[in-house]
């Protein structure tokens, strides 16, 4: 495989040349794609896999948006002010305030937009994730990132827009003054095709696929598996250094503290914000899982062989199962469940007394609604009744936080603040919006700069080329 690099853009000549060329066909480079054509640019989407799935096909796919036509529908009262405050509150405000504020602005409107292009959402009000204050994520009827993948495809299609596939980038072409003026791309067999272009996206997430920037940058979660899609390897982030671009928290990543151990499947949040708890194998509780799962991930990598048991009742049973992904699990036979505590402890192969003495804490804790000794509320959640349910867990990185500085509308940025003239990045490509760990991650800020970003980088882009 060619190194990813930037060469002189007076070198080169172009086999075909398309306004805008966007790098990636996942979440983000097809909502900018979709943009660009919108605004009658003509884009190219470039990527690397036979079919665009990227992370976004492996995601829960739910759009974090405020003041949504589909929230007012529902009577639900948001503002892009309660939403930025609650990405703040979760970041520790150690983020780019003035981005948060403007793709929280933007948020409301790329749901309505998506709808409008013939995405097909719903509000989910089911329950609410860790850190949000009211009721705003989006998605698709069975919440999964492959069926909001089909439907971001088709509405691509729909605006005549192209995706060519099995090609990956390896080099950009740039003058000095930063101006891309086209990128390289390699297919399978080994030959490279050249595409000019007056604008570029980086659309092509973050470096999660790369082992080696894993541990350099984030060694914490390092040793967990990674749940994010294998050809994100950094590219974006290579060439960005190469042109001088602003690079921020390298250290921040959305890790996952519930993915089912040796199944693949993540057993996602709201069974803990409901009710659940997760125990290790004596049978004990270790943390405040409802802080959130990102940083929960780093807390089950420390537990005994790196796994954890997540542990609920039937009343979460049933809620779960909303959730393709906990359909995939229970066909994965990788839910147990049994009328006793001590019949479950059993099933899970874990302490069973430590179990009973947890599950009667936890209980006691309920009643209450006070504090417990690691610092969560269970407000309002009625005990665990039998029959009881568990599911074996481990941590996992779903997908890199850090990456290129850039403005509100995805332009990417020197660090002396000034804008590359035709060069943009959103999704994973770009700096998040989770603060420099794990712990900053509020659950949608992925596909809110995948599809807000690359919403605004594709509609601006398309008025940088054709004015
Ligand atoms: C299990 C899971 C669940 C999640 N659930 C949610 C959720 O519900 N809500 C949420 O907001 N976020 C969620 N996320 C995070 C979210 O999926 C990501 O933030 C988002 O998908 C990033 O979108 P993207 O377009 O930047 O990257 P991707 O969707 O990963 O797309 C990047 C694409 O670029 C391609 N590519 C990379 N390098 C090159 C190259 N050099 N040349 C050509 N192509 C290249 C890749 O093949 C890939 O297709 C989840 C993540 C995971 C793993």
């Amino acid at each position: 495989m060619t190194a990813v690099t930037v060469l002189p853009a007076e070198a080169a000549t172009f086999d075909v040349a398309v306004d805008v060329v966007i790098v990636g066909g996942g979440g983000c480079g097809l909502t900018a794609a979709i943009a660009a054509q919108q605004g009658g640019a003509a884009s190219l989407v470039i990527e690397r896999d036979a079919t665009p799935s990227g992370s976004t096909g492996m995601s829960t796919g739910l759009i974090p948006g405020a003041g949504s036509q589909l929230q007012s529908a529902a009577g639900v009262a948001d503002s892009a002010q309660l939403f930025a405050r609650d990405v703040l509150a979760k970041a520790k405000q150690q983020t780019d305030a003035d981005i948060v504020r403007e793709l929280a602005e933007a948020s409301g409107e790329t749901i309505d937009w998506l709808v409008a292009a013939g995405v097909q959402l719903s509000l989910v009000d089911s329950f609410l994730y860790p850190g949000h204050t009211v009721h705003r994520m989006h998605g698709t009827k069975n919440r999964t990132g492959s069926e909001l993948m089909g439907a971001l495809s088709d509405a691509l299609t729909r605006v005549d827009g192209d995706v060519l596939t099995e090609a990956t980038v390896t080099s950009l072409f740039a003058d000095a003054d930063g101006r891309v003026a086209g990128v390289c791309c390699e297919r399978p067999d080994g030959s490279t095709e050249t595409v000019g272009c007056q604008a570029l996206i980086l659309a092509c997430c973050g470096f999660g696929g790369n082992a080696q920037m894993v541990r350099e940058h984030m060694p914490e979660i390092a040793d967990a598996e990674y749940y994010g899609h294998p050809g994100n390897r950094g590219d974006a982030l290579i060439w960005a250094h190469e042109l001088g671009a602003a690079i921020d928290d390298l250290g921040a990543y959305q890790g996952h503290g519930g993915l089912a151990a040796g199944r693949g499947v993540p057993i996602l949040w709201p069974v803990i914000m409901e009710g659940g708890v997760q125990v290790n194998v004596h049978g004990q509780r270790f943390s405040n899982e409802s802080r959130g799962y990102s940083e929960q991930a780093v807390d089950v990598v420390a537990q005994p062989d790196h796994v954890a048991w997540t542990i609920f009742d039937a009343r979460l049973d049933a809620l779960m199962r909303e959730f393709d992904d906990y359909r995939d699990a229970l066909a994965a036979n990788a839910i147990r469940s049994s009328d006793t505590i001590v019949g479950l402890a059993s099933e899970l192969g874990i302490d069973a007394n430590g179990l009973m003495e947890t599950l009667d804490e936890v209980s006691q804790a309920m009643r209450s609604g006070s504090v417990d000794r690691f610092g969560r509320v269970f407000a309002d959640r009625p005990p665990l009744t039998a029959p009881f349910f568990g599911v074996k867990v481990t941590g996992a990185l779903f997908h890199t936080q850090g990456g290129l500085r850039v403005d509100g509308v995805g332009r990417v940025q020197r660090p002396d603040g000034t804008a590359f003239p035709n060069l943009f990045a959103g999704g994973g490509a770009a700096r998040g919006i989770s603060g420099p760990s794990s712990w900053g991650y509020l659950a949608g800020n992925g596909l809110l700069t995948a599809t807000t970003l690359g919403r605004l980088a594709g509609q601006t882009a398309a008025a940088l080329v054709r004015p």
